[in-house]
């Protein structure tokens, strides 16, 4: 997609919809064609009869927070079924729990092919992974491809570890009950600031979009003990910790509210 964001490998770079992350690698990966997020007859124009992959963040995160709509996922899953592309969900960002579900498909009804998985999937520790259903999955046997590290005891441990913290010791729960709280909190501050203008997301992957660059907020943020991250130059991104307390909520907020009255 365009505005999309997949990684930094050569191919991944190039999957990427976003030609500031293409600068200094040239030569990129080729064949890529690149649509207009949640914009189906773009979707439908650039899956062609050669096509193999359709790859998609459910919500894309480095693009700004920007869920997808629904009939947009829908609409890919039945292009992909009806011209036998494989659907790729991306959800190295909005999976693991972070959109309120283990998997942000799951907030859609669409099932992809397969799923790409890494950040919060080992809390801390660098673990990636991808999830096939079983006739694609077909196409990629032992010794078709591999790492060196990749399978290792600690990382898979870390993971488990997570999976279970989040599916049988409330941390989904939790995910669930901050957004609400924090979702609640952000739409007064917008209430409150004309130059707030919109706020969106999923989950615990929730931002705030300004009318001006939110830069200079969270570098004043830093000095108040307050890490925020942008996703582009007008969106401030709030990805707390999927175990954040109500009261860790409301000291952020504070702190928001009194940079947001400075600037
Ligand atoms: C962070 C991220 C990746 C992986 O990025 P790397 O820089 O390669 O670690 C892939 N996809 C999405 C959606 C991401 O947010």
């Amino acid at each position: 997609m365009k505005n999309s964001f997949h990684g930094r490998t050569i191919a991944t770079i190039s999957a990427t919809g976003q030609p500031k992350y293409h600068e200094g690698f040239a030569p990129l990966f080729p064949g890529i064609s690149y649509a207009e997020f949640n914009n189906e007859e773009e979707l439908e124009a650039v899956l062609g009869d050669d096509t193999a992959i359709l790859m998609i963040e459910p919500v894309q995160g480095e693009g700004g927070i920007r869920p997808a709509e629904k009939a947009f996922l829908k609409k890919a899953r039945a292009l992909c079924d009806e011209k036998k592309i494989v659907l790729i969900f991306d959800e190295v960002q909005c999976g693991m729990g972070r959109s309120g579900k283990v998997f942000a498909y799951e907030n859609y009804d669409v099932v992809p092919d397969i799923v790409s998985l890494a950040k919060g999937l080992g809390a801390g520790y660098a673990v990636g992974a991808i999830i096939a259903n079983e006739e694609v999955s077909q196409g990629f046997v032992p010794g078709t491809h591999a790492t060196t590290f990749g399978g290792n005891p600690i990382a898979t441990t870390a993971a488990n570890v997570v999976l279970t913290a989040l599916t049988e010791e409330g941390v989904l729960d939790n995910v669930n009950e901050a957004s609400a709280y924090l979702v609640e909190g952000l739409n007064k501050l917008k209430n409150k600031y004309d130059k707030i203008i919109d706020v969106r997301g999923l989950g615990l992957l929730l931002a705030i979009e300004l009318k001006e660059p939110v830069g200079p907020i969270i570098m004043k943020a830093l000095d108040k003990g307050l890490m925020l991250i942008n996703s582009g130059t007008h969106v401030i991104r709030f990805v707390p910790a999927l175990t954040v307390s109500k009261t860790e909520i409301d000291e952020m907020l504070l702190i928001l509210d009194a940079l947001l009255t400075d600037f």
